[in-house]
C-alpha cells in the first residue's frame, strides 16, 4: 500500500491509521510519494523565513511560540550570548540528531527545520497525521537548528572568534563546538544530519548540472572503510537521492569523502553515529534558495520516514556509490572563444566569470570576478556566450558629472553601445547600491577597466566597429536586445 493523500483518507474513512493497519498486517510500508511530500511542504512552510539572510531574533520567537510537542532545551550560548536551543519530538527508540548552520552563512536548511517543526505540529487529523506518528513512535529527533547565530548575524561562516566550527570538532575552543559535541555525548543519535550549504560552483561531475543537493555519508578513518554505521547512512541517502532524481534530476552530487580529523561529520562518524551530509547547492534562479529550501524539507522528512520504518534499511549501499561526484566547474558566465589582444599579440581565450553575493547594511548585492582566463573548455556556465570573432575590448569613463537619479536605463544603455562603460556621479554617495548597468564612480579612484585576469570583469565586446555586448560586473548585456536584466551593485 502506498501512502498517498487518497489511500490516508481512505484510512481515516475507515476509522483506522494507515500505519496501524499495516503495522497490523505485517506488510512492509512503502515509500512515501514525492508528490505528497512537496504537498506537505505547501501546508507547513513557514512564512516567517523568506529570504537566506536572517539572525538569531529573527528565528527566536519561532522556537519560544513552538507547541507542546517539542520538549525545549537552551543547550548554552554562543561567544556573544546568544542561546543554542534543542526542539526534541517523539518518544521512539531510534534516536536522530540534526544539527544546522555552524557556518553562519549556510542557512537553507535552518528554514527547511523551521518548515518541519510547523510539519509535525500540524493537526491530528490532515493527511499527514499517520507519517507523524511513526515518527512520533519510533523515533526520538533532537532539533538543534543554528549552531553559529553569531555567524548568522553577520552572514558569515565562522563564528565570533573567526574559528570555523566545523575544523573544531577535537580542540573545542569554541563554546558552540562544546555545546554541540556535549549534545552528541548526552543524547547519543543512532543517526545524525549535518546540514551545510556549498557553493554555487559546483556541479555533478561530467555534466553542466548545478550539484544543487550534495550528498555524503562522511568518512570515519583515512582509509576511507565502509563500516556498518557508515553503510546504514550510504543506505539513507540513497532513500534521499530517489527524491531528488524526481525533482531534480541529474541534480545531485557526492561530496568528497577525504576524512577531515577536525570535521563533526567525519568525528560523529567515527564516534558511532550513522552520520548524512547534506549540502545545499544552488538552482537557476533561485538566488534566495526557497526552492532548495524546499527540497531538504523534502528529503529530511523521508529519510526520517524511511528510518523510522526500516525502509532504508532495504535499499542498496552500491547506489549511493553511483551518485556522481562533485566537480567545481561552473561559472555564472563563461565567454567562450573570444579575441584579446595584449602588447600587440592577438589571441583566443575563453573568459570565466563568477559574481559574489555581499551585502551592504543588509542590502544585497554583486561583485564580479574573472575567475581564470584560457582555455575554460572543461568549465560550464550557467551563462555562455559564444564569442567567436568578437574582441575584448576596453571601456571609457563618462566624465560628465551626473546625479544618478537623472540616469534612466535607456540613457545608460546608450552610453555602453558608444563605448562607456562607467560614469561619474555629481553625489559623494560611494557604497550605494544601485541597479543601473554601468558603473557608477565618485571619481576619487577612476576603475581600471583594461580587460585583465586581475581586473573587475567589465568590458566590451566588440565587432566589426560595432560594440555588441558589455560585460558590467560580471553580468553580460545584450546591447541589441538588452531585455529587463537587473543586476545590484555598488557606487564605486
Ligand atoms: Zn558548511
Amino acid at each position: 500500500m502506498k501512502l498517498t493523500t487518497n489511500s490516508l483518507l481512505r484510512g481515516f474513512l475507515f476509522g483506522t491509521l494507515v500505519w496501524c493497519h499495516t503495522h497490523a498486517n505485517a506488510q512492509k510500508p512503502e515509500p512515501l510519494e514525492t508528490p505528497l511530500l512537496e504537498k506537505a511542504y505547501t501546508h507547513f512552510k513557514e512564512s516567517q523565513l523568506t529570504e537566506r539572510r536572517f539572525g538569531y531574533d529573527k528565528i527566536a520567537p519561532l522556537i519560544e511560540s513552538r507547541s507542546t510537542v517539542f520538549e525545549q532545551q537552551v543547550l548554552g550560548k554562543s561567544v556573544e550570548g546568544r542561546p543554542l536551543n534543542a526542539l526534541t519530538y517523539g518518544t521512539g527508540p531510534t534516536r536522530v540528531l540534526l544539527w544546522s548552520q555552524m557556518h553562519g552563512d549556510e542557512s537553507t536548511a535552518t528554514m527547511a527545520l523551521f518548515d518541519l517543526f510547523n510539519f509535525l505540529e500540524g493537526s491530528g487529523e490532515d493527511d499527514f497525521a499517520a507519517i507523524r506518528k511513526v515518527l512520533q513512535e519510533k523515533l526520538t529527533i533532537r532539533f538543534i537548528p543554528m549552531v553559529n547565530p553569531d555567524g548568522a548575524e553577520r552572514f558569515q561562516r565562522r563564528n565570533a572568534l573567526h574559528i570555523d566550527l566545523n575544523r573544531d570538532a577535537i580542540r573545542q575552543s569554541s563554546p558552540e563546538a562544546i555545546i554541540l559535541k556535549a549534545a552528541r555525548d548526552d543524547f547519543e543519535p543512532e543517526f545524525g544530519f549535518n546540514l551545510h550549504d556549498q557553493n554555487a560552483y559546483y556541479n555533478a561531475s561530467g555534466t553542466s548540472n548545478p550539484a544543487t543537493i550534495s550528498v555524503l555519508a562522511p568518512a570515519y578513518n583515512e582509509a576511507r572503510e565502509v563500516n556498518e554505521g557508515r553503510e546504514k547512512a550510504m543506505k539513507v541517502i540513497v532513500g534521499m537521492n530517489r527524491v531528488l532524481q524526481e525533482e531534480i534530476p541529474g541534480n545531485v552530487g557526492k561530496y568528497n569523502d577525504t576524512f577531515e580529523p577536525r570535521a563533526f561529520g567525519d568525528n560523529f562518524q567515527k564516534w558511532g553515529t550513522s552520520t548524512i551530509l547534506i549540502e545545499s547547492g544552488a538552482y537557476p534562479n533561485d538566488p534566495e534558495k526557497q526552492y532548495i529550501r524546499k527540497l531538504n524539507f523534502m528529503i529530511i522528512l523521508n529519510a526520517l520516514y524511511e528510518i523510522a520504518t526500516g525502509i532504508y534499511a532495504e535499499l542498496e549501499a552500491s547506489a549511493y556509490q553511483a551518485i556522481p561526484d562533485n566537480a567545481s566547474r561552473l561559472m555564472d558566465l563563461l565567454i567562450k572563444n573570444v579575441r584579446s589582444e595584449i602588447n600587440g599579440y592577438r589571441y583566443v581565450t575563453d573568459i570565466g566569470i563568477r559574481r559574489r553575493v555581499r551585502y551592504q547594511e543588509g542590502i544585497r548585492y554583486e561583485q564580479g570576478e574573472v575567475a581564470d582566463w584560457g582555455d575554460l573548455s572543461i568549465y560550464y556556465g550557467y551563462e555562455e556566450l559564444y564569442a567567436e570573432g568578437m574582441t575584448v575590448t576596453k571601456g571609457n569613463v563618462c566624465e560628465q558629472e551626473t546625479a544618478i537619479a537623472d540616469l534612466s536605463r535607456e540613457e545608460v544603455l546608450d552610453l555602453l553601445r558608444e563605448g562607456y562603460l562607467a560614469i561619474k556621479t555629481s553625489e559623494t554617495n560611494k557604497g550605494m547600491v544601485h541597479d543601473l548597468p554601468i558603473l557608477i564612480v565618485t571619481g576619487e579612484q577612476l576603475p581600471d577597466l583594461e580587460p585583465s585576469l586581475s581586473n573587475a570583469p567589465n568590458f566590451l565586446l566588440e565587432k566589426d566597429g560595432e560594440y555588441l555586448y558589455a560585460v558590467v560586473n560580471g553580468n553580460l548585456i545584450d546591447l541589441q536586445s538588452p531585455g529587463n536584466k537587473s543586476f545590484k551593485q555598488r557606487v564605486q
